[in-house]
């Protein structure tokens, strides 16, 4: 079997970005520019998931070629641990959007006092609170995911290393 593919997929550019796959140790680049800045890109986790949808002069060899490289990442943990990112990139979304919202609220008890619709400074007080928690919620959330973006990043989505040992 061989170790290594290449894949050409359509993004956003006019040139496609090219995929290239190690699989032993497994390893996959990309050269969208998400790749380039450490992030497990969409290209990759799609090639991941056997969604071949815009791999560029798709053949029945690519389709044998995903396959192995499915199974690879299977056998590797890459599969657990993609899905652990994907959780917690959701996670850090709804807190993320959880802190805007209590920073509204806080905002909104301030412009409340300063019209004297409220008369202590009690409300402000707990929506103060609230906006604590959620922020910490919210860091929290964020470093659980960036964990967990390192690890991918450490280990089979190395950005351009690989890629730039071999061309
Ligand atoms: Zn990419």
């Amino acid at each position: 079997m061989r170790n290594d593919h290449i894949f050409y997929v359509q993004g956003r550019e006019p040139d496609p970005y090219e995929i290239r796959v190690k699989l032993n140790p497994l390893s996959i680049s990309c050269t969208c520019a998400a790749a380039m800045n450490g992030t497990p890109c969409k290209h990759r986790i799609q090639l991941l998931n056997g969604n071949p949808e815009n791999v560029v002069a798709f053949t029945a060899g690519s389709n044998e070629a995903i396959s192995s490289i499915i199974e690879t990442a299977r056998n590797n943990g890459v599969m657990e641990l993609l899905a652990e990112f994907d959780a917690a990139g959701k996670a850090e979304k709804n807190a993320g959007i959880a802190n805007e919202k209590a920073f509204r609220s806080y905002r909104n008890e301030i412009r409340r006092r300063v019209l004297g619709e409220t008369k202590t400074d009690k409300s402000i007080t707990k929506a103060t609170t609230k906006l604590n928690e959620s922020t910490d919620k919210w860091i929290e959330a964020y470093a659980i995911k960036e964990q967990l973006r390192k690890s991918l990043h450490d280990t089979v989505f190395s950005g351009g290393s690989w890629h730039e040992q071999n061309t």
